[in-house]
């Protein structure tokens, strides 16, 4: 490896493979980072790592040695590790009604939507530390609003707001940690061949969105960039809201 490969900053994104996650890979590999995967889902992720030169790892985030083996990897492949990038979720936040919840399921949901994020950043500290390094976590604007019957959902989305600024004031000053609630971002056309689908939007979806139109992975991408970046060196601790305006419009029903 020559000098300048070793000195590339070195970036982890967690559910990397498909989605928001491949987004952010993607437009970190662009930036100059060496960047590796970790997912759940060994098929998306040998494709993606073949197809955009990402490193893979096939991990479930909510296993603390599956965790601490990743972790490992990446500093030991890349010497180093500069960004982690905590994306890996159960993305739908349909849980049902909370009477009829089991256990199981809500355990589930918090165990990759926030311990996930909580063990990686374990494992990781003394790597990112000694990079004076930087942490996004991606949560969602369900951490703020609510359908009916995402309890589960929302609870994890919202311990990842938490988290963050709780992260960010014990980590600082070496480690900056900020957190992104993306609305609604259309990911259909991102996931791995066999379940790649061209997405149906209406103009009503597009519409009712202040911005426009229904958001894309480069939209949540441009501002981890940006996080990630030396720019970004006086802001940790915040959430960022990524929604086409959508929170911010007041509905009213007749
Ligand atoms: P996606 O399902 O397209 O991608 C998620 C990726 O995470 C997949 O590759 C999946 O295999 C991986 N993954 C799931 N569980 C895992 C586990 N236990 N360990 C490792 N990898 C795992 O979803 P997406 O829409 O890209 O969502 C990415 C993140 O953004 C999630 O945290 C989601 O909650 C959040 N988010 C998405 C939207 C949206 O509209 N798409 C909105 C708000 C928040």
């Amino acid at each position: 490896m020559d000098t300048a490969a070793r000195e590339a900053p070195a970036a982890l994104i967690t559910g990397g493979a498909q989605g928001i996650g491949l987004g952010i890979a993607r437009r970190l590999r662009e930036d100059g980072y060496r960047v590796m995967i970790a997912d759940i889902d060994s098929e998306a992720g040998e494709i993606a790592s073949r197809r955009w030169d990402l490193a893979f790892e096939c991990v479930d985030t909510a296993e603390e040695t599956d965790v601490a083996r990743c972790v490992q990897a990446a500093v030991t492949r890349y010497g180093r590790l500069d960004a982690l990038v905590n994306n890996a979720g159960i993305a739908g936040p349909e849980c049902g009604p909370v009477e009829s919840l089991d256990l199981a399921d809500w355990n589930r949901w918090l165990g990759v939507n926030l311990t996930g994020y909580f063990l990686t950043v374990k494992h990781a500290v003394p790597a990112l530390r000694a990079a004076r390094g930087t942490v996004v976590n991606i949560a969602s604007t369900r951490a703020l609003q609510s359908e009916p019957n995402t309890e589960a959902y929302a609870a994890s989305k919202g311990g990842v707001v938490a988290l963050t600024h709780a992260l960010a004031v014990s980590l600082g000053p070496d480690i900056r940690v900020n957190c992104i609630s993306p609305g609604w971002i259309e990911v259909r056309d991102w996931r791995k061949p066999s379940r790649a689908e061209l997405p149906t939007l209406s103009p009503e979806d597009h519409a009712q969105h202040p911005a426009g139109r229904v958001g894309v992975p480069g939209d949540v991408a441009a501002l981890a960039a940006f996080l990630l970046s030396t720019e970004a060196g006086f802001i940790t601790g915040q959430n960022y809201v990524v929604d086409g305006g959508m929170t911010r419009r007041m509905i009213y029903r007749d």
